[in-house]
């Protein structure tokens, strides 16, 4: 098997941060990523640091997508970030509508991520490659699986290239929504839908990301998880069969990649990647 690999970082808040995740990066680029990505806090607590996290990827010599969330901005600063992006040779963005945090109204200038695609293709023509999230177990606010699907297809009719999806840990979900894009449209051999996978490290962790975001942690997992309580070898253990198991059956049924959510750390994705003979 053979698969091409990208990777996700956020930024890093401290100065020591920083340092530390240089130093996973570096154990990761092991892996020769085909890209690394960065996510934009749509808040604003760590955009400036999307960008400084993206040049340095760059200058350590891997090609680097800053994601940029539209939810909250104004075309003006949207353009802004879009002049920087430029300026820093960057290629490729992963583009996305983003969530406000509690106590933020909605505002903004943008309502889905379909306009800020269609924003960014009328303001720099070709310039990026553009890719966007996709939900193979129905994205959390949406009104139906269908009207999920047609919102990802208005993501590809404004332009995108290419999909990433939230992590599902069902590998049935994911060739499912596959099969239902391409009745709704989308040729996913052209716009291909990488799937996105998160290495299972911690349990409470893990438990309050998919809550938040949709994803289903099916109840042999966490019953499973609960079992090991406070014992994080176990978890890692665990963790680590139960996910090379899912990158080995979507490397067999024809996924066109793997995202790894890094969550900034290198042992579990080069273990997993390791385990899979890819590298
Ligand atoms: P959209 O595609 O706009 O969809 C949002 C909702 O609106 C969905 O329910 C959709 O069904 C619905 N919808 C869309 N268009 C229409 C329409 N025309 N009519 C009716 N309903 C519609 N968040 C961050 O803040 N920063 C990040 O860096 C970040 N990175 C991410 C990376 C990946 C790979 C993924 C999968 C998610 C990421 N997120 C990030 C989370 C993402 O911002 C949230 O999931 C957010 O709630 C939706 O963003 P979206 O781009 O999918 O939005």
């Amino acid at each position: 098997m053979d698969l091409p690999i990208s990777l996700e970082f956020f930024p890093t808040k401290t100065p020591e941060g920083a340092v530390k995740l240089r130093a996973v990066r570096q154990q990761l680029y092991a892996l020769k990523p085909e890209f690394c990505s960065v996510t934009f806090g749509a808040g604003g607590s760590t955009q400036d640091g999307t960008l400084q996290a993206v040049s340095e990827i760059m200058v350590e010599g891997c090609a680097a997508a800053p994601h940029l969330s539209c939810i909250g901005q104004s075309r003006e600063s949207i353009r802004e970030r879009l002049a920087a992006y430029t300026a820093a040779d960057i290629r490729r963005i992963v583009a996305l509508r983003g969530d406000l945090p509690s106590g933020y109204g909605v505002g903004g200038e943008f309502r889905y991520a379909s306009d800020l695609v269609a924003f960014v293709r009328a303001e720099t023509g070709d310039r990026f490659h553009i890719e966007v999230a996709a939900y193979p177990e129905t994205h959390p606010q949406a009104k139906s699986p269908l009207s999920d699907l047609e919102a990802f297809a208005a993501k590809v009719k404004a332009g995108a290239n290419s999909g990433i999806t939230q992590y599902f840990f069902n590998a049935d979900a994911y060739f499912r929504y596959l099969d239902d894009l391409q009745h709704a449209g989308v040729d996913v051999s052209a716009v291909p839908v990488v799937p996105g996978i998160m290495p299972i490290t911690s349990s409470t962790q893990l438990m309050r990301f998919s809550d938040a975001c949709g994803a289903e942690i099916p109840r042999w997992i966490r019953m499973r998880l609960q079992a090991y309580g406070d014992d994080t070898a176990s978890i890692k253990a665990f963790g680590l069969d139960v996910i090379t198991a899912l990158c080995e059956r979507l490397g067999q049924g024809g996924a066109p990649g793997l995202h790894f959510y890094t969550m900034n750390q290198s042992v579990a994705t080069l273990e997993i990647v390791n385990r899979l003979g890819l590298r």
